[in-house]
């Protein structure tokens, strides 16, 4: 029996126990009937440059979610509020060979005896543009006074929005002391659960911890326990994108009514895996979104392809702080010339460091040669900027994953679009970086 179908018989702690085996293969189905036709899409990209504002109400807090959508989708929008994805914790329990703030885990990077006192004077100084905090970069729940910080940020700016990803130490963190327990219960409005294999020996092995796939069930199931939205985010890699495992990780998914998030590879300095090769991924999406439907798609490459078009949060009041420090535009992009500030040397104001060359260099477009002629120019604006600078060097080349590069044809998903499903989640990620996510139930095709 595979893991997930134990758990479903025997509930979640003989899952952790009983787990061994790979999810079987599941039976490919006609692609063609898995989709919906763009006549049934729940999704209507505006036209013209305009702002969407969705209210949604989560957790029983009301609050605006920023879903920013233009068109052309690549030029300057006007957004909201400003998102934050932040990580303080100067080390990590795990040693992923993928990690790609290893850099910014360096401590001699980090000054010494730093307390909170930049970090809470960095959210007085935004608390009124501060729309949401997503803690990752690093595991901050292994850190003691990250739980005091979350506190005080909920103190001073009740209205931000603060989510977490973990690789699965924030449940054993909170069980060893209640106050933690209390300070996520009170304050943490979304988790994002890194979990890569379906197989415990394989999650395990890649996160380099013995109890990596133990640990993300236990957080999983701490936050379905407290009703805390939460999604499992899987590392889109040669290793991780093969239809086994992913039926696995949507079936985890489905246990724990969870969204799967995929983080495709970024080929980072000191990443140790090779980049994902593009026919791979194509096969992977195709896979998943025969199947599933999509929550949020934020990578503008994918997501014109899928016919459901968006920007690029990269540069649009996105901004990441490492724990050296050093505040940048872009989840991937963390070393200079990208840095634009750092919040030890410096009081930072979001909105002046938004007109930095860092963050004007990413936001003003810039059409690869090659995209003139490209009919889904107006939607993928030359794909995700991220992806555009780390394997070409500049936003002047064009995304490595686009199908024209590639000599195929830009209709990934045999011309139908993705259906888009509504969740009540904040679903944090979607508004800093661009990523993919998607609802753990099957599609409504
Ligand atoms: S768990 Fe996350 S922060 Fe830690 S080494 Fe792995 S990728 Fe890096
Ligand atoms: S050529 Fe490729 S990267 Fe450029 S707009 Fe078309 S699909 Fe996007």
């Amino acid at each position: 029996m595979c893991a997930v179908a134990a758990a479903g018989v025997r509930g979640a702690k003989e899952l952790r126990l009983a787990g061994q085996n790979m999810v079987p293969v599941s039976k490919e189905d006609d692609p063609e009937q898995r989709y919906q036709s763009s006549g049934d899409c729940a999704y209507r990209p505006p036209t013209g440059r305009q702002r969407i504002d969705q209210r949604i109400v989560c957790c029983g807090l009301l609050r605006e979610h920023a879903t920013v959508m233009s068109t052309p989708m690549h030029q300057t929008v006007d957004m909201p509020g400003w998102n934050v994805g932040w990580g303080v914790a100067r080390s990590c329990n795990m040693g992923c060979r993928f990690c790609y703030s290893r850099i910014a885990h360096d401590a001699s990077s980090s000054p010494k005896g730093a307390n909170l006192a930049p970090y809470l004077q960095f959210v007085r100084d935004n608390a009124l543009e501060l729309a949401t905090i997503n803690w990752g970069t690093t595991e901050n729940t292994t850190a003691g006074e990250w739980y005091e910080l979350v506190s005080a940020i909920q103190g001073i700016a009740p209205h931000v929005v603060q989510a977490v990803t973990t690789n699965g130490y924030l449940a054993r963190a909170c069980r060893a002391d209640v106050g933690r327990e209390e300070v996520f219960v009170r304050c943490v409005r979304e988790v994002d659960v890194s979990l890569d294999f379906c197989s415990p020996e394989r999650h395990n092995l890649f996160r380099g911890h013995p109890e990596a796939f133990a640990m993300a069930l236990e957080t999983l199931e701490f936050c379905r326990r407290h009703s805390v939205p939460r999604s499992l985010v899987m590392l889109a890699c040669g290793e991780t994108l093969f239809p086994e495992n992913l039926d696995g990780l949507f079936r985890i998914a489905a246990h724990y009514d969870a969204h799967v998030r995929l983080s495709i590879l970024r080929p980072v300095r000191g990443c140790q895996l090779a980049p994902l090769d593009y026919g791979q991924l194509r096969a992977g999406l195709r896979w998943i979104t025969e199947r599933h439907d999509a929550v949020s798609l934020s990578d503008p490459l994918f997501a014109a392809l899928a016919g459901c078009p968006t920007s690029d949060p990269a540069g649009l009041r996105s901004a990441r702080i490492l724990p050296n420090g050093d505040v940048t535009p872009c989840t991937y992009l963390i070393e200079p010339p990208w840095v634009a500030a750092n919040i030890y040397r410096e009081r930072v104001q979001l909105n002046e460091i938004g007109s930095r060359w860092a963050f004007r260099a990413l936001r003003e477009p810039v059409q690869p040669e090659p995209c003139r002629e490209c009919t889904l120019w107006s939607a993928c604006g030359g794909g995700a900027k991220d992806r555009r600078i780390l394997a070409g060097g500049s936003l002047a080349t064009r995304d490595p994953y686009c199908p024209r590069l590639h000599d195929d044809g830009l209709h990934w998903f045999s011309g139908r679009t993705a259906h888009m499903k509504e969740s009540s989640a904040p679903l944090v990620h979607a508004a800093y970086l661009s990523t993919l996510i998607f609802a753990h139930g099957a599609g409504n095709n």
